[in-house]
This record gives C-alpha cells, sequence and structure tokens, in this order.
C-alpha cells in the first residue's frame, strides 16, 4: 500500500533496528574458540596480521595513564593490548551481550580463555549498548574525558543511516577531551567499489552465492562481497553516501550486512565534529610503512603473522593477504589543546 512520509520514516527506522540486531545476534552467537581452533583458522594469519595493525596504532597513539574508550570492542581481544600500553582506565561498548559477557570473563581472569593471566592493571567498566543510538555522553558522563578511542573493524556498522553515522560521531567527540586521538580500522571502500568494478571473481565460492549474483558480488577462498540488487548499475555517486549495503562473509570470522564508508564523506562528516585527520592507510601500505621500524618487525615476528621481518606475505596465503587489502586504518585528533595540567 502507498504509505505517507511518516510511514516511510518509520519502515525505514524499523528495517535499520533489523539490521542492527542482525549484526548483534551474529557476533552475540560467536564463541570462544580454543587456543587449537584458532590456529587451524583459515584465516589465522590475517587475524595475527590485524592484531599487529592494531597493536602498532595502540603503541603507536597511547600514553601511560590514559583514559580508553573502546567502542564496539566485542570479547576485549584488545585488552592485553591495552594492558601492555599501560593504560589507566578502560570503557568498553559493544551492541553484542554474548560478547560483552566473554570480554567480563576476559578482563576478570577467568580460565576460559587461550591464556590464564594475572589480572589486569587498569579498572574497567564493560557496557551493553549500540555506540551509533544511543547518547553515550549521557551514559558516560562520569566516566569522560577520555583521550583515546577506538573503535577497530565496527565503525562500518554505523553507515546504514546518515542518523547514526553522525550519532557515532558526535559520541565519540563529546566523550574525547581537545586533542584526544580516534583510531579505527574498518572495510576500505575505494578497494571495494574497485573490486566490485572490476568483476575480481573467484569461481571457487561459486556454490555460496547463488549464480545470479555474478556481477554484483566477488571474493577469494576466504572472502566473499556480495551487493543488494539495487546496487547493479554500480553508479554510488549519484546515490546517498549512506545505506550502501553489501553482505560480507569471511570464512571463520564473519557473516553479516555491512555499509560502504566513503573515505572522503567520512573525513568531511568528522571535520563537523571538530576532528582533523592525521593519517588514513590501506592495510597494506600500513604494513609496508611500519615494517620499515625494528619495533614494528619484531612485534609482527612474536605474533607470527608474517615470516621473519620479511616485508611481504610470506605466511600469510595470497587469498588472505587480499583480503587484508579490504581494510584501511584512520587516525583523528580532536582540535583543540589539552589542558596543561
Ligand atoms: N573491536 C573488536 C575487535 O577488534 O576485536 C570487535 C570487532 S568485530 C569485527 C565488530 C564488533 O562490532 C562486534 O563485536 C559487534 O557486536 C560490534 N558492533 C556492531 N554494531 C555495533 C553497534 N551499533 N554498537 C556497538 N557495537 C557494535
Amino acid at each position: 500500500r502507498p504509505h505517507t512520509q511518516g510511514d516511510a520514516q518509520f519502515l525505514e527506522d524499523e528495517s535499520t533496528k533489523i539490521f542492527a540486531r542482525k549484526v548483534a545476534d551474529h557476533y552475540s552467537a560467536r564463541s570462544n574458540q580454543t587456543l587449537e581452533e584458532r590456529e587451524a583458522s583459515p584465516i589465522i594469519h590475517l587475524k595475527k596480521l590485524n592484531n599487529w595493525i592494531k597493536s602498532v596504532l595502540i603503541q603507536l597513539y597511547t600514553r601511560r595513564g590514559d583514559a580508553v574508550l573502546d567502542l564496539a570492542c566485542g570479547k576485549g581481544g584488545d585488552l592485553i593490548k591495552w594492558d601492555k600500553a599501560k593504560i589507566g582506565y578502560y570503557v568498553g561498548i559493544d551492541i553484542a551481550e554474548g560478547s560483552i559477557k566473554d570480554c567480563r570473563t576476559r578482563y576478570n581472569g577467568d580460565a576460559d580463555h587461550h591464556q590464564r593471566r594475572k589480572k589486569f592493571s587498569f579498572p574497567a567498566r564493560l557496557l551493553c549498548g549500540d555506540c551509533y543510538e544511543i547518547r553515550l555522553d549521557k551514559v558516560l558522563a562520569d566516566d569522560a574525558p577520555f583521550d583515546i578511542c577506538s573503535c577497530q573493524f565496527a565503525l562500518h556498522y554505523s553507515w546504514s543511516t546518515e542518523a547514526r553515522a553522525r550519532r557515532a560521531l558526535a559520541n565519540v567527540s563529546a566523550l574525547l577531551r581537545p586533542g584526544g586521538i580516534f583510531i579505527g580500522t574498518m572495510p576500505d571502500a575505494n578497494v571495494i567499489i574497485k573490486k566490485l568494478r572490476q568483476g575480481c571473481w573467484c569461481p571457487t565460492n561459486l556454490s555460496a552465492i547463488t549464480v545470479l549474483t555474478e556481477g554484483l558480488a566477488f571474493g577469494n577462498s576466504v572472502y566473499w562481497i556480495r551487493f543488494d540488487e539495487e546496487f547493479s548499475d554500480k553508479k554510488f555517486k549519484s546515490s546517498s553516501p549512506f545505506g550502501i549495503k553489501y553482505t560480507f562473509h569471511l570464512e571463520d570470522a564473519v557473516d553479516c550486512p555491512e555499509w560502504i564508508v566513503p573515505f572522503q564523506v567520512f573525513q568531511k562528516l568528522a571535520e563537523e565534529y571538530d576532528f582533523e585527520l592525521v593519517f588514513a592507510k590501506n592495510s597494506h601500505e600500513f604494513v609496508h610503512e611500519y615494517m620499515k621500524k625494528p619495533e614494528f618487525v619484531e612485534l609482527m615476528r612474536r605474533l607470527g603473522a608474517l615470516g621473519d621481518g620479511n616485508q611481504d606475505q610470506s605466511t600469510l596465503s595470497a587469498d588472505e593477504w587480499e583480503a587484508a587489502y579490504l581494510y584501511m586504518s584512520f587516525v583523528l585528533r580532536k582540535r583543540g589543546q589539552p589542558d596543561k595540567t
């Protein structure tokens, strides 16, 4: 039936909520892996590479005693990285109840995980909530301001509507101190759109996606991306930069709706919320740049993602290295001068 403007708005809000729930349910349902299961993963080296990228970002931009806000913290996979950076306080928030439960277990040092370890040296607050819907400045009024905010592999879930993308940036901006740092890693829209237009297609996954989607999908043995039919003309320029949805499948990791984040639009929007860009780099560029520094080569060697300090993908499979190319990292700084104290 034809609906009024009001109905359309309501329907859009409802479907946005349904997708946010889909994402939350997907991550909630993912159980903790044993060390053996993790090592047997077809993307183990990609996971290690991504951990290296996050560690480098954290080491570059965190100072001893910092107050940290981890948006979409998941199961707390970065807690150890923050501990190594000797932070003073940590707030983690995630929409997936199951992930926050696992994060609490990990923080409390319960023996469910890869290793028993000593307690973390910083106090933490762990919350379940939708970071792109709730006004976090109200919820976290007593915890702010933060010195650094991290949003790893999750900011693209805010790009389903303009309101959510704005809420994400408004939340981070309101909670960071002047001069505070916002770090993140998310899909690289330029790479994804380029691959879609080139029609990069590996037939090994053909059974996983219907033949009808050929031309709207691409991938290899570890991932595939499929756009909705409505984007079949691939003319993203004329459509809204928000709500460009695709389905992302990464072996042993992700299977959910995601949204394109056109980086230039993101940067412009971030400027409205008082952020200036420090840098943005695709993961390949990031590896080449930071593998020039001995301390990060050593970190890579310990994590075991790449071979002994080589700047190539000697232990990552070619397909994992291609999947790494789908991501980029960014660093933004909140305008203003920090207090002298
Ligand atoms: N940041 C963690 C890491 O790097 O290990 C988890 C990354 S995981 C790929 C993406 C996370 O984003 C999931 O834990 C998911 O529940 C969370 N997420 C997605 N949408 C969210 C939202 N609206 N609010 C809070 N968390 C969200």
